[in-house]
């Protein structure tokens, strides 16, 4: 356990585990790939989660008001009805 490898990195390609060797371009010796070009994947914290799917909430409860605006429409029409 005396050498030194480097960083570890886990290949955002093909998820192949490797050390850079403190090689100045850490390529994933599988597929290549430049993991300095990984994009950023953080895994999501539960507090992310839940600002995710209050967000997500939000946006679904957009149209539900605009359904209520249609029925208002659609009583109108009932009442223009009833006056002939
Ligand atoms: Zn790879």
């Amino acid at each position: 356990m005396a050498r030194d490898l480097g960083t570890k990195f886990v290949c955002f390609k093909c998820g192949t585990k490797f050390y850079d060797l403190k090689k100045p371009v850490p390529a994933c010796p599988k597929c290549g790939a430049d993991q300095r070009e990984a994009p950023v994947a953080k895994p999501q914290t539960a507090r992310q989660q839940r600002a995710a799917a209050a967000k997500e909430a939000e946006e679904a409860e957009a149209p539900a008001v605009e359904e209520a605006e249609t029925e208002d429409e659609e009583d109108e029409a009932e009442d223009a009805g009833d006056d002939e």
